[in-house]
């Protein structure tokens, strides 16, 4: 199927040339046709799958009645409400909507927040026909009366999952009470909770439902490696690989916040422009680390599996995993982010004697074993061992156990308790209209109560990791306090 066959305008049409697509993906594919013909849509689909162009291509066709290039606010309302979990989806969402709308005179704002309100204020106040915002900073206009939503005709909630996962649901449900009730709404999740299928009663009308796979098949364009190396060399061996010049821009996955950002800093004391991207840092930190990463100013950031979900860079070249992740999936999301669109990718994976069973899972997933290769001139002679400062957060009590409790915390957010009310003032009750029970032709059968899905549910039973290899000793009997060695 070509972009053409899909009814979208000419503008836009010329817009997807530009950006060099050729091919709907198999999410544009199912949803264009449905948001175009006016229906609510519930999308089984994540980050990776082409999903934004799935619903920002319809969304800006229907909104072509409105394009108008007046210099008047009045005439560029609101119309059309996109909501995303993270401050960094939603500038990424509002980058393709921007890209997509650049032959049609529509206008967008991003609104997140973490920085300055006047910027965002003086935007709407020109003025903007589609709003990408985050739940809160979005609230915060509207109590300042700085947004209007009295001519929003489309809703979209993208990561409803993640929304859940960071506690935003009660945020959503009042942002959708302020909404008029004709509109059209779409949502996407990768997962289907009960409660995001409670969100989707009361939020959608009579859906359609679409689902695409998740992406647990690896591109053909991306060849992987492991090299073998103990947990203390591996900061070394990862040095060794850096010497090579065409190691231009490098993403490097580790386990923890506390773990990437004190590998950060010691590439930075050895020469290499270095900074880390985890959910500890501010807005603005983590901004700038990806636009001096995407720019070129920085040559390896270091994240963690959670801040960089979503993150879109095009043409990475390598992604290295200096830890491999706990569950199998996640390497397929890592690695997503090279080799795309046909171009050439390397993964490359630091295997050290303990991660024996995360490569096995990811082997299992990925239906291929992955070469191991020893680095030829790396040798680990003489190199200092980096167990004292690998090992650190036991000696300051900040043990193994820390490190677990801090990537669960990343993972699955702040410990905040959601609970939808049983009624909802502003939600419009909708027990009696479920989703119409349509079976997607992929399998997705919303007639049946939601699972999570088999990865998810592995996640949730996720086991911690290994014992640690030293036992944890107390504080006190580190300082000599315990009078025992
Ligand atoms: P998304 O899932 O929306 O985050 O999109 C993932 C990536 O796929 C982005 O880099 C898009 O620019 C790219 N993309 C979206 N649609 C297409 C397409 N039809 N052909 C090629 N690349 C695409």
């Amino acid at each position: 199927m070509k972009f053409d066959e899909l009814g979208l305008s000419p503008e836009i049409l010329q817009a997807v040339h530009d950006a060099g697509y050729t091919d709907p993906t198999p999410i544009q594919q199912q949803a264009i046709p449905v948001v175009l013909a006016g229906h609510d849509l519930m999308g089984g689909a994540q980050t990776g799958t082409g999903k934004t162009a799935g619903f920002t291509l319809p969304l800006l066709h229907r909104l072509l009645r409105h394009a108008n290039a007046s210099s008047s606010p009045a005439r560029h309302p609101v119309r059309a409400l996109i909501l995303t979990p993270t401050r960094e989806l939603a500038m990424q969402v509002e980058e393709s909507v921007k890209t997509y709308s650049k032959h049609v005179p529509l206008r967008s704002v991003c609104i997140y927040g973490g920085v300055d309100m006047k910027a965002q204020i003086a935007e709407l106040k020109e003025g903007r026909e589609i709003v990408v915002a985050t739940p809160g900073r979005l609230l915060d206009h509207v109590q300042q009366k700085t947004v209007s939503f009295n001519f929003v005709e489309f809703l979209v909630l993208d990561e409803a999952d993640r929304m859940l996962d960071m506690g935003f649901i009660p945020d959503i449900k009042r942002i959708i009470g302020l909404l008029p009730k004709e509109r059209q709404s779409l949502l996407f999740s990768a997962t289907f909770s009960d409660e995001i299928k409670r969100l989707a009663d009361a939020m959608l009308r009579q859906p359609q439902l679409i689902e695409v796979a998740r992406r647990n098949t690896v591109s053909e364009t991306i060849s992987h490696r492991v090299h073998p190396v103990s947990a203390d060399h591996k900061r070394h061996l990862l040095l060794h690989l850096l010497r090579d010049p065409g190691m231009t821009q490098v993403l490097v996955f580790v386990g923890t916040k506390f773990g990437a950002s004190r590998l950060a800093s010691w590439l930075e004391r050895q020469g290499i422009k270095a900074d880390a991207i985890h959910g500890d840092k501010s807005q603005q930190q983590r901004t700038e680390a990806l636009e001096a990463f995407k720019s070129g100013n920085v040559r390896v950031l270091v994240a963690t599996d959670v801040a960089a979900r979503g993150l879109d860079i095009d043409d990475l070249p390598h992604v290295i995993n200096y830890e491999l992740p706990h569950t199998a999936e996640d390497y397929v999301h890592r690695i997503g982010r090279t080799g795309r669109a046909g171009k050439k990718g390397e993964a490359i994976s630091f295997f050290a004697p303990e991660e024996k069973q995360r490569l096995a899972d990811i082997e299992k997933l990925i239906k291929f074993k992955i070469d191991q290769v020893e680095v030829a001139d790396f040798d680990v002679r003489g190199l200092p061992a980096d167990g004292g400062d690998r090992e650190r957060g036991e000696r300051t009590g900040r043990g193994h156990g820390h490190q677990h409790r801090e990537r669960e915390r990343e993972r699955h957010g702040p410990k905040v308790a959601v609970r939808l009310p049983e009624t909802s003032a502003h939600l419009p009750e909708t027990s009696a209209r479920p989703p119409s029970a349509k079976r997607a032709t992929s399998g997705f059968d919303a007639s049946k109560p939601y699972e999570p899905t088999p990865e998810a549910a592995a996640r949730l039973a996720e086991k911690p990791d290994a014992p640690p290899r030293r036992p944890v000793r107390p504080v006190a009997a580190l300082l000599g306090g315990l009078g025992k060695k």
